[in-house]
């Protein structure tokens, strides 16, 4: 069975701060501009004139990429704190220990493949009410 051994546990942080990093820088430049300012509710400096639809579209989209960041980076947060707890690495469902691959491509993931896609497929047809 495969476990995390201090050098993986370095190798995945390693992999997570600098992603964490860029996200921060994502999210913070995406704030800087006005337009995703505006869709965000933040008070923005310098209102531009333009087509409204095609602004309205285009913040849609930026508001869109920065909850997409912001909630990666959550993810990545929590999964350095579940590293430096010594949690970390197990399925959140079924408490198996995740693929080395898994982690590679994913370091911040919570289920081992099996239970992620069970997770999603519930997710996506929702049960019918208990009668
Ligand atoms: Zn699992």
């Amino acid at each position: 069975m495969f476990q995390l051994t201090p050098w993986h546990r370095e190798v995945l942080r390693s992999r997570m701060v600098q992603r964490a990093h860029a996200l921060r820088d994502e999210i913070a430049a995406a704030l800087h501009d006005a337009e995703t300012r505006t869709a965000l509710g933040l008070p923005t400096p310098l209102p531009e004139p333009g087509d409204e639809a095609v602004e309205d579209l285009e913040s849609g989209i930026a508001v869109a990429s920065v909850e997409r960041d912001a909630s990666e980076l959550n993810a990545i947060t929590e999964a350095l704190s579940r590293l430096d707890s010594g949690r970390y690495g197990l399925c959140s469902d079924c408490g198996a220990p995740l693929a080395w691959e898994r982690l590679m491509a994913q370091p911040q993931a919570v289920r081992c493949v099996r239970c992620e896609n069970e997770n999603e497929r519930r997710r996506a047809r929702p049960s019918l009410p208990a009668l």
